[in-house]
């Protein structure tokens, strides 16, 4: 399962983030999760429950939100929640702008 390797990689950043503020431990950890990042939600709150007792991240919370797809035409930065129709300004084919990040986007230490 790869998230579990993932979330190996996100107790680490986790812990020396903590270790760098010198704290005793992590009481909450905010993570946004693109829809089309490859990770589920639930295999890495999975994860989380299985490789945070032995972590800084003990009992610590985790709070996952899920970043919707959106695309944008590269010209005129038009955005839209599909890519199947061109730009009706510019007819060019918009990319993907959010919903493919895996962020952890806020640490809480004590
Ligand atoms: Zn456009």
């Amino acid at each position: 399962m790869h998230e579990m390797s993932i979330m190996a990689n996100i107790l680490e950043i986790v812990t020396s983030t903590a270790q760098k503020a010198q704290g005793a431990k992590v009481t909450r950890i905010d993570l946004a999760i693109g829809e089309r990042a490859g990770v589920v939600a639930d295999a890495l709150a999975f994860a989380f429950e299985a490789m945070s007792p032995k972590s800084m991240a003990a009992g610590a919370e985790l709070v996952i939100t899920t970043i919707a797809l959106c695309y944008r035409c590269p010209s005129c930065a038009r955005e839209s929640e599909e890519n199947s129709s061109p730009c009706p300004t510019c007819d060019l084919y918009p990319e993907v702008v959010r919903g493919q990040e895996l962020q952890i986007t806020s640490i809480e230490i004590e």
